[in-house]
């Protein structure tokens, strides 16, 4: 099982911030994702005009759902910085949608004090409860 920290470096590695062209960027933010199966599953985001694309969260549990795993244990997320990063409110019901496990995912928000906050605390209302 990788640590925290260890999970924060694969998710730094893999930022890969590009602007594409005009309307279309990719990899300013970066998501790894612990299954329950224990696999990891990386994501970038991917943002294009209109408001399309998405979160690396969601980019990265779109690998995970391909790999026959609904279930996420941790997430650990950056900005283009290293800066740990929050799951947008989208992210959010999305990750809290694909099971009712996932209310307790666990979100880094503090590298060094490893301090992590559960999906039901970032969401604690679910509409379809
Ligand atoms: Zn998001």
């Amino acid at each position: 099982m990788m640590t925290y920290r260890e999970m924060y470096e694969l998710a730094v590695k893999n930022l890969a911030p590009k602007e594409h062209g005009p309307g279309f960027s990719s990899g300013f933010v970066s998501a790894v994702l612990e299954g329950a199966n224990g696999k990891y599953y990386c994501g970038v985001n991917i943002d294009l005009y209109c408001g399309l694309g998405f979160c690396a969260e969601r980019s990265a549990a779109a690998a995970m759902i391909s790999d026959g795993e609904v279930v996420i244990r941790r997430v650990v997320c950056v900005g283009e910085n290293g800066n740990l990063m929050t799951p947008c409110g989208s992210c959010r019901e999305f990750i809290s949608l694909l099971s009712p496990e996932n209310r307790n995912t666990r979100f880094l928000v503090d590298l060094n004090g490893e301090k992590t906050v559960a999906l039901s605390e970032f969401l604690p209302y679910p509409w379809n409860n």
